[in-house]
């Protein structure tokens, strides 16, 4: 019999009245392991309402309190990793480290929202005309919806409820339908935590639900990370509706390898890069611009390194790379291949026909190495979201940057280099949100904040961290004046400010 996977609303789990089920599938086996409600109007209607309600009580909750819930919530998401973890790999596929490594990253966040008493604080400037104060305050927005992709199923949503709800919001999570599982953990989590129930909420389903959380007028906001074309979508609605938004979209991060750079170590680091989790991060390395002719020696150092990567269920131990996430995905990446081939691009190491002993109906796709792809090849051009690697070459610097910034996305971009030059200037000059010095990775740290530029951010925030604190508060500044205090000055009819 397969699990029903429903949705946690007003602190208990909650099945509504489903519009229709969506089957939810184990990446390493092929197989159907859970059925997911999907939730109707109603179910969103009476999310909305429970968590308005929720809302009006916390906000009005002490920091000590909301501080303390957080810390709570940190030291029960450190216990139950393994849980987590192992709910993350079943539905995604990732290897069981790679799982635990996305929760301890999560769990950045709620160390930063453990300090949200230091970033709340205001300003206070006194005497800005004779006896007049004034001071800033920021107080919650209301509701906020979160909605989220497949890829990273607990530190997505983590970007974004632990400052959301210490802030003082109340959170509604759609999380994607392949990968339910983790947030209804992190539920309960919550709760055990002391959360008042309402607080924090899941409801499932798909593009309906997240239509619904948009145009209600009960949701003040919506944070979202998926694709660019939904992300443009959400983004759109969003702001139709009198919404605050930030939609975090697709990638398709590039790293620049200079002919100075130690080519061995740059090797390790972009093999990692553009194969863990199976390319499936927004901050994977699916591109190289190999400068100056060191194409196709890094494409073989790159394979030396690849070729010894364990694929296989990522429960299993050992394993360093699982499948992707659905026979369609695979369908696709191999089609992307297949045309790169076709366009003249040479084919390092192939990863199609990878088969993985009893896990014959897997989504396999085995860690590809294209070489001297032309710049037309979607392979290249396209969000590949799995684990290939495309080399593109350029005689120079200039020209390479010229590629990195040709590109639709800017979420991430790195350099490999030598040279200290080279790289201040790629810093300065390349047009992406994180930036990778001999990094390929330039992955989140909760206390920056995180987020891309061009079509890879819509919205005017980057997530979490201190932008997360901006966008989930309202800014309110009070003036103010006591007539009982001597020298309090008469009412004037000009707008010249009292000196
Ligand atoms: P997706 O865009 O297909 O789905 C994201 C969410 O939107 C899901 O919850 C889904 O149910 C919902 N959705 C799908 N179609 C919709 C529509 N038409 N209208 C409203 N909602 C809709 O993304 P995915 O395949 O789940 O995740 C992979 C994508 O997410 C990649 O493009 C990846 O780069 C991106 N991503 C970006 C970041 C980042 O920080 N920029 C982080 C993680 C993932």
């Amino acid at each position: 019999m397969t699990r029903i996977i429903s949705h946690w609303i007003d602190g208990a789990p909650h099945e509504g009245t489903p519009t229709h089920r969506i089957d939810v599938e184990d990446p390493a086996t092929g197989k159907v392991q859970g059925e997911l409600l999907a939730a109707s109007q109603a179910d969103v209607d009476h999310a909305v309402a429970v968590a308005r309600r929720a809302q009006n009580g916390w906000a009005k909750t002490s920091l000590a309190k909301r501080t303390a819930i957080m810390f709570k919530m940190r030291e029960l998401v450190l216990q139950h990793s393994d849980e987590l973890a192992k709910a993350i790999v079943s539905e995604h596929g990732k290897d069981y480290n790679d799982a635990i490594g996305e929760i301890q990253r999560g769990r950045e966040t709620l160390d930063f929202a453990c300090g949200i008493g230091a970033a709340l604080k205001g300003d206070y400037s006194f005497d800005v005309s004779s006896g007049v104060d004034i001071h800033s305050i920021r107080q919650p927005v209301g509701v906020v919806a979160g909605v989220c992709p497949f890829n990273f199923p607990v530190m997505v949503p983590m970007w974004m409820h632990p400052v959301a709800i210490a802030t003082g919001n109340a959170f509604i999570l759609k999380p994607a339908t392949p990968t339910p599982t983790a947030s209804l953990l992190v539920a309960k989590l919550y709760k055990e935590a002391g959360l008042p129930d309402g607080v924090f909420n899941v409801v499932a389903g798909d593009v309906e639900v997240v239509t619904a959380l948009i145009e209600h007028p009960g949701v003040d906001a919506i944070s979202f990370v998926g694709s660019t074309p939904v992300a443009r979508i959400v983004q759109e609605k969003g702001i139709a509706n009198g919404k605050r938004v930030q939609a975090l979209g697709g990638a398709n991060n590039h790293a620049i390898v200079m002919p100075d750079c130690d080519l061995e170590f740059a090797a390790q680091h972009i093999s990692a890069a553009a194969f863990g989790a199976a390319g499936e991060r927004c901050m994977a390395l699916p591109v190289v611009v190999a400068v100056g002719g060191v194409g196709p020696k890094l494409a073989e150092l790159v394979k030396e390194h690849a070729v010894n990567i364990t694929v296989g269920n990522g429960l299993d131990e050992g394993v360093q790379m699982g499948p992707v996430i659905s026979s369609a995905a695979k369908q696709r990446i191999v089609g992307l291949i297949d045309d790169a081939e076709q366009r003249g691009a040479t084919v390092v190491m192939d990863g199609r026909e990878l088969k993985v002993d009893g896990h014959e109906d897997g989504f396999w796709v085995g860690p590809t190495v294209l070489d001297d792809v032309p710049l037309e090849a979607p392979a290249y051009n396209q969000e590949i979201f799995g684990p290939v690697l495309t080399i593109v070459h350029a005689e120079t610097y200039a020209e390479a940057i010229n590629i990195v910034n040709a590109s639709e996305f800017g979420n991430g971009a790195a350099i490999f280099t030598n040279d200290g030059g080279i790289a201040r200037a790629f810093q300065l000059e390349v047009e992406a949100g994180m930036v990778g010095i001999n990094v390929p990775i330039p992955t989140p740290v909760a206390f920056y904040s995180f987020g891309g530029w061009k079509s890879s951010l819509m919205g005017d925030t980057h997530i979490h961290g201190p932008e997360g604190v901006k966008f989930y508060t309202r800014l309110k500044a009070i003036t103010s004046r006591w007539p009982s205090e001597s020298g309090a000055h008469e009412a004037t009819m000009s707008f010249k400010r009292e000196e």
